[in-house]
């Protein structure tokens, strides 16, 4: 059942994005008022390096096409969803259906969740809840997405306006990437190695998004052979989570590629190392993109095969991870 709901991409082989989205961003038209909120822009750049598990929670708890529309109402700490001309209440049905989809979404193993901004029930924050007057009396998730966050918390979830910003794009599939990376290197069976394995291997790209927490991912790691196995993994997931969520920057990035730098110079001639040195802070300087740097660097990286470098997450990501990230 689960498995029918998955839209597929091309049968182009590789690790793909499994991503919950709200069904009107696909296109179809199931909004209140029979229309759809495709973003070409968005579903191109997209494109079939992903598969979309399409949920319209509105639809799917029973409401037909068209409908009423409906507004977050009372508490914002818990509003209620209710159909603005008449102000029937639809939270318990809503809550009703979303009780069993979500166990059928945990079956998909989802990598995170694309919604609709600003929907009553799909919008992930800062949607209007108005009093019984109709005047504002603050904001909230829309049902739908607040379930999915606490169901799913260390899932990266994102609406599709915010994806229109660069970074936030970048950040989102970096996210993505990284937390996929890391339950799979723990599964089918963890180990400490293996969670120690992962933490060297992501150690410039944790860097360059936030270095207090690498530190604190530092000390959990070091002393790891203290703690019970499934602590210890859960307590680094949620740090993995925490410091990813931070954008990082095109000044910290230059700070993780000189790190990078530092070990790579002993091998590197002169003008090798100042051709490196001047796209570091070029890209520091917002002059030229990230890949810049990336690729030039991880040439140095191939051409004197400095192992520790090459295992880097930051220079051997997943082709599809580099199709995405460089939508632009
Ligand atoms: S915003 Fe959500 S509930 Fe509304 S039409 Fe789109 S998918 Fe359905």
């Amino acid at each position: 059942m689960a498995e029918e709901r998955i839209r597929n991409g091309s049968a182009e082989p590789g690790l793909k994005p499994r991503l919950g989205v709200s069904t009107c961003l696909l296109g179809e038209n199931v909004r209140y008022d029979g229309t759809e909120k495709s973003d070409p822009i968005l579903l191109g750049a997209f494109g079939d390096a992903v598969e979309w598990v399409p949920i319209c929670p509105e639809v799917e708890c029973g409401m037909t096409v068209p409908r009423d529309p409906m507004h977050l109402a009372d508490d914002p700490d818990s509003p209620r969803l209710v159909t603005t001309a008449t102000g029937e209440d639809q939270t318990g049905r809503m809550q009703t259906w979303m009780r069993s989809r979500l166990d059928e979404l945990a079956g998909c193993d989802p990598w995170g969740f694309v919604l609709k901004s600003r929907s009553p029930s799909c919008g992930r924050s800062a949607v209007p809840v108005l009093d019984s007057t109709g005047a504002p009396a603050g904001e909230a998730a829309g049902l739908f997405a607040a379930a999915v966050a606490v169901r799913f918390p260390l899932l990266p979830v994102a609406d599709e306006s915010s994806l229109r910003d660069d970074s936030m794009w970048d950040n989102f599939i970096e996210r993505l990437f990284c937390l996929k990376r890391y339950r799979d290197s723990m599964q089918p069976e963890g180990s400490r190695e293996s969670l120690v394995a992962f933490h060297a291997a992501h150690e410039l790209q944790l860097m360059a998004h936030d270095r207090d927490v690498l530190h604190e991912m530092e000390e959990l790691v070091a002393r790891s052979r203290k703690l019970p196995l499934d602590e210890l993994s859960a307590r680094y997931e949620e740090l993995l989570t925490t410091a990813m969520e931070f954008v990082a920057t095109p000044a910290q990035s230059a700070d993780a590629f000189l790190h990078a730098l530092g070990l790579l110079e002993r091998y590197m001639n002169p003008g090798e190392r100042q051709d490196a040195l001047e796209l570091i802070e070029e890209h520091r300087g917002g002059r030229v993109p990230l890949t810049v740097p990336t690729k030039l660097l991880g040439r140095y990286i191939q051409k004197y095969r400095v192992e520790h470098l090459a295992t880097q997450s930051c220079f051997a990501s997943h082709p599809n991870e580099l199709k995405l990230r460089n939508r632009s």
